[in-house]
């Protein structure tokens, strides 16, 4: 690990202002769940830290309003745990419960959750300089394509980057239409989660669309009925403590059986978290039975690109949204 200097600051606005006067080398950290462990394999080098954690008033959790609101130090397992959250969009619930382990989730926090680097090895485990990585060093190439690439992506993906997308917690927030709330040296903004996520293109080294200082201050979901007939379903390597191979997060309406409304995120196959528009069209209108839940699963992955190793992805995920769309629709009835 390479040498950085810590700062601790006390407000949201004085850890932006430390962030300007910083400069690039400059990183927010909070939990540090993922930004340690990325300066300790030597893939990371941020030159100062501004450690958030000490700022009060950052870790609100209010889901008595209009909208679901939780600040950006707001743990995990503490949003997992809340009683609205639980009762009524388990699709948020869950997202966060699979996700790594109960004593990550206690550090963990859900604004640097959205934030996490991928877990391709290639990335990760090449700082010796024997891989070459565009994500870590624009230009160099990538290694996964033509490599080992079982746990690559199959949609979003380019001729310099497959890597997936490794969070949970953004996938669900996509599919509940989540806002985020950001601060940084030109004032605050709002913009829709997905809109934080860029496709690798040329480009992979650049994947979130937060200018430079710019720091989450909080994640804002619409309520809505589709909460209560929601689930994330996430497919893996073994039950517990590992990334998805494929996960769908899916949120219904319906009228009786018949779907009027339908939202479809996808983690673990894909290079940001991925909306299924297509295979959300398939169900409008629709009785959900096993035939068309499992149809619009297969919608998904029209414009599927499968590398040497991947290509059972397509399957695995459209049949991982076919479960998640029957479990969801069993969900509150009346
Ligand atoms: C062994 C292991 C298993 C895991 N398994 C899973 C899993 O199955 N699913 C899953 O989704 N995740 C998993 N994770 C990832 C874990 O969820 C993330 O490490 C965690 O959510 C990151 O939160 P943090 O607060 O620790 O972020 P940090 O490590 O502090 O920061 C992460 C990134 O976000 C930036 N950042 C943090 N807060 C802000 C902010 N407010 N504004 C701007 N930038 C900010 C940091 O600069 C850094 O780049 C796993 C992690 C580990 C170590």
């Amino acid at each position: 690990m390479q040498p950085f200097s810590y700062t601790s600051p006390r407000s949201a606005q004085e850890a932006v202002a430390t962030f300007a006067n910083a400069g690039r080398g400059a990183r927010f950290i909070a939990g540090g769940t993922t930004l340690y462990d990325l300066m300790k394999l030597d893939v990371e080098h941020p030159g100062h830290l501004i450690d958030i954690t000490a700022i009060e008033g950052l870790n609100g959790i209010d889901s008595s309003g209009e909208h679901l609101r939780f600040e950006t130090l707001a743990l995990m397992s503490a949003v997992a745990a809340d009683s609205v959250v639980a009762r009524d969009y388990p699709v948020l619930a869950e997202a966060l419960l699979k996700a790594a382990s109960q004593q990550i989730r206690n550090m963990a926090t859900v604004g640097g959750n959205l934030l996490q680097k991928t877990r391709c090895m290639y990335f990760r485990n090449g700082a010796n300089g024997v891989y070459p990585c565009n994500k870590r060093q624009p230009g160099s190439g990538c290694a996964a394509i033509g490599g080992l690439d079982r746990g690559q992506a199959i949609l979003g993906a380019s001729g310099s980057c497959t890597a997936v997308s490794p969070g949970d917690w953004p996938v669900a927030l996509l599919a509940m239409d989540a806002s985020i709330e950001v601060l940084g040296p030109q004032g605050s903004r709002t913009l829709p989660v997905g809109d934080l996520y860029r496709l690798p293109g040329n480009t992979p080294h650049l994947e979130f669309t937060l200018e430079p200082g710019e720091m989450i201050t909080a994640i804002v979901v619409p309520k809505s009925p589709a909460g209560l007939r929601s689930t994330y379903h996430k497919i893996r390597d073994r039950e517990s403590y590992a990334f998805a191979l494929a996960s769908a997060a899916v949120a219904l309406e319906t009228d009786g059986d018949v779907v009027t409304k339908a939202r479809i995120a996808l983690g673990g196959v894909a290079t940001r978290p991925w909306r299924a528009l297509d295979a959300e069209q398939v169900l409008i209108g629709k009785r959900l039975t096993p035939d068309i839940a499992l149809a619009a699963g297969h919608a998904a992955f029209n414009d599927a690109r499968p590398g040497r190793h991947n290509g059972f992805k397509a399957e695995l995920g459209a049949r991982t949204i076919g479960d998640a769309l029957l479990i969801a629709s069993e969900r509150n009835r009346t």
